[in-house]
């Protein structure tokens, strides 16, 4: 049987579901590395160039992990648009092209271009090429791309019912995950899929919160229509696929009074993310936020103590129900100041 790997990293978090339907539906055996360990980084460091982000540096080392598997292919996909008129990173463009020229004697890469900023049709026609690889038969191509979308859209309906996009796919695999308590805080907490979503990546960030009594909102647990109108308010189109969804999830949950605070974990080196978490914060008066940047060098402790200080912060002015003393907001402390 043809076996083709996936590294878990990047849009794996996003798209899972879609390529590995595609593919078992082909007759093919999907591989995928495992979750990010700090063996993954630390090899993925040593064979990325420095100058790129910490998501795709740890992407490298789940390619060195599939490496020492027998594989026919290597997924590497090569995103520019997921959406109408809007894109993703550029990095990703060169991506495939990156792994190629820094790791040597791999499978042959599959590295099919995913570009619907003007239309489908292209990656319909490039998607039934694809599948010639493993059948013939057109009319099987067809069916594994309707299935594929189905199981997609399955899974994000569970990503939205509070799930981290990790979560919802070991529940679409059939595995167990975390199950809610009553929440002492409400938080909403934003960022790349493949930086918040994995738990090497992003320090436990998730489990420290929930073990914290937090229940945690995403992106992806807010009705997209929502996030996309909040996402209009401000002047300029943000341009970005997930950019523009973090700043309409901010923006949108800065409007709910039951949310108590806005996390949003960007990456060091990213470009877009020093722009979204800037707009962002600029964007919302209401509620107390925090910018987090990791990268290689981070630490678990640090990144704990932060946490229980916002928590901690927000527990007390949940409690006291007003901010007459400690402002936990920059700009009402201005504001009062420049009053008096
Ligand atoms: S958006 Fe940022 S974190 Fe994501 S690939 Fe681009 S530079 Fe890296």
């Amino acid at each position: 049987m043809t076996r083709v790997g996936i590294p878990h990293g990047l849009f794996y978090y996003y798209y899972y579901p879609w390529w590995k339907t595609f593919f078992n539906y082909l007759g093919a055996e999907v591989v995928c590395s495992n979750p990010t360990t700090r063996l993954t980084v630390d090899q993925g460091i040593g064979a990325a160039v420095d100058e790129i982000c910490f998501p795709l540096k740890v992407y490298f080392g789940h390619v060195l992990e599939l490496k020492r598997y027998e594989l026919d292919w290597i997924f590497i996909p090569r995103m520019v648009s997921v959406e109408h008129r809007s894109y993703i990173c550029p990095k990703f463009m060169g991506l495939p092209d990156m792994i190629r020229a820094s790791i040597p004697d791999l499978p042959p890469i599959i590295d099919i271009t995913v570009d619907v900023s003007q239309s489908n049709r292209i990656l319909k026609r490039d998607l039934l090429q694809l599948g010639k690889l493993f059948t013939s038969r057109e009319s099987r191509i067809r069916e594994a791309i309707k299935r594929a979308r189905e199981e997609q859209n399955f899974c994000d309906t569970l990503a939205s019912q509070g799930y981290t996009r990790e979560e919802a796919i070991q529940l679409w695999e059939g595995k167990a995950t975390h199950s809610f308590q009553a929440p002492i805080l409400n938080l909403g907490v934003l960022g790349h899929g493949y930086s918040l979503y994995d738990a090497v990546i992003n320090m436990n960030l998730i489990n420290h919160l929930r073990n914290m009594g937090c229940r945690l909102w995403f992106p992806e647990s807010l009705d997209a229509d929502d996030v996309e109108t909040s996402a209009a308010t401000i002047p300029k189109r943000v341009f970005w696929t997930l950019g523009r969804k973090m700043v309409g999830s901010a923006i949108h949950l800065s409007q709910q009074p039951e949310i108590d605070g806005i996390i949003y974990l960007a990456c060091f080196g990213c470009g877009p993310d020093s722009l979204i978490g800037e707009i962002i914060e600029r964007q919302i008066n209401d509620k107390p936020y925090m910018l987090l940047t990791v990268d290689e060098h981070s630490g678990e402790t640090g990144m704990i103590t932060r946490l229980e200080a916002f928590c901690d912060m927000l527990l007390r002015r949940k409690n006291t129900g007003n901010e007459d003393n400690i402002s936990a907001h920059g700009q009402y402390a201005y504001c009062r100041q420049s009053t008096i």
